[in-house]
């Protein structure tokens, strides 16, 4: 199923709020946020870092957001006579807002326009930064959703994408969700967030230089035949259908780590077919489910979506969810110590074969 209306409304403060509903919903405009909110803070700061060639966003707003609320001042279920939630109307399917606390907004104040440090640009953090939650239900999780709910959260996503896409500096936009308190998630109800980049983010920046690099030599696309080997070998392939492969990558730099991607090279969301929609459902929900069933409990994890940018290198980007926990043992999380965090050079404790056999069994 797909939405059947889209509903767009400001909050109290200004920001943007829109319903994508299975069923036709004509009155969700009936529902006014009746809060008096604060202004929204002025965006954040980027500072350019010489040494590693690399912009890193500074928003010192977002100390204040909402840590772990009880679940009746949760902020992302529906608006109860007791509470008035982020979300005005008493029920919802899908749902995507302005983040309250964002890490890139265009609130931009005036005396905040591009100065230099000594050696380090700043510029504002120009950008959006959204909220989607993908079921009005707090003690849901992502992998209870049914196939049809699924969907209505890729095309809200792909809807987001698209419009995201044509802000002024925008260079990406990343659909992903943090699940479980292990990854740092600060709200429990289940929801995932979008960021509309104002710079090529770094991993997505050796990525297009990789690319091109393989296209230079060979005249060819580097994820089709990554994905194509990654087929004809199977030893990683968890997953497939007619339109999608999931696989555990060869050089997997996480404990567990699947990518999902599909089988026609797109750039992004909005340019998935219909039956491709349709087909990522039931296959994401597959490995979601391979991944809860490894260890017998909630696997914390991280799924992304890598979209392609939306300036230069476009055509070399191709659509796929990268999804991977830091879960390696029952009782026992990976974390990213000297070698990763100092040097980003990753040591993975579990071979990607037997994690997809892993996985397999499950
Ligand atoms: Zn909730």
């Amino acid at each position: 199923m797909t939405f059947k209306s889209r509903t767009a409304i400001r909050l109290s403060d200004g920001r943007e709020l829109i319903y994508f509903d299975e069923q036709e919903q004509s009155h969700r405009a009936d529902h006014p946020d009746t809060r008096q909110l604060p202004p929204p803070p002025p965006t954040s700061q980027l500072r350019y870092d010489p040494l590693v060639d690399e912009w890193v966003a500074v928003a010192a707003h977002r100390q204040t957001r909402t840590f772990l609320p009880p679940s009746d001042a949760c902020p992302l279920c529906p608006t109860k006579p007791t509470f008035a939630s982020e979300i005005p109307a008493p029920d919802y399917d899908v749902v995507v807002f302005e983040n309250q606390f964002p890490s890139f907004s265009d609130r931009i104040p005036e005396n905040e326009i591009t100065e230099v440090t000594g050696m380090v640009p700043v510029r504002p953090g120009v950008g959006r930064c959204e909220v989607v939650c993908f079921t009005s239900d707090h003690n849901s999780a992502f992998g209870a959703l049914p196939p049809s709910r699924v969907r209505t959260v890729v095309d809200a996503l792909a809807d987001r994408t698209a419009e995201m896409s044509q802000l002024d500096g925008v260079a990406q936009v990343f659909p992903f969700e943090n699940r479980g308190v292990e990854i740092g998630v600060t709200l429990h109800h289940p929801h995932g967030q979008i960021y509309a980049y104002p710079t090529v983010p770094p991993r997505t920046k050796l990525m297009l230089a990789a690319a091109r690099t393989y296209l230079d030599r060979t005249g060819r696309d580097l994820y089709t035949d990554v994905l194509a080997a990654e087929r004809a070998d199977g030893a990683r392939v968890i997953a497939a259908n007619e339109h999608w492969t999931a696989y555990v990558p060869a050089a997997a730099r996480w404990p567990f780590e699947v990518q999902l991607a599909p089988h026609r090279k797109v750039p992004d969301l909005p340019a998935l077919s219909d039956e491709e929609r349709d087909a990522f459902g039931p296959i994401y929900l597959d490995v979601l489910r391979r991944f809860d069933g490894l260890f017998g409990k909630p696997m914390p994890y991280i799924s992304a979506w890598h979209q392609a940018v939306v300036g230069e290198g476009r055509e070399l980007g191709y659509l796929h969810l990268q999804l991977f926990s830091i879960r390696r043992a029952a009782d026992k999380l990976k974390y990213l110590a000297g070698s990763e965090s100092a040097m980003g050079f990753f040591v993975n404790d579990i071979v990607p074969e037997k994690a997809a056999q892993m996985l397999r069994d499950v």
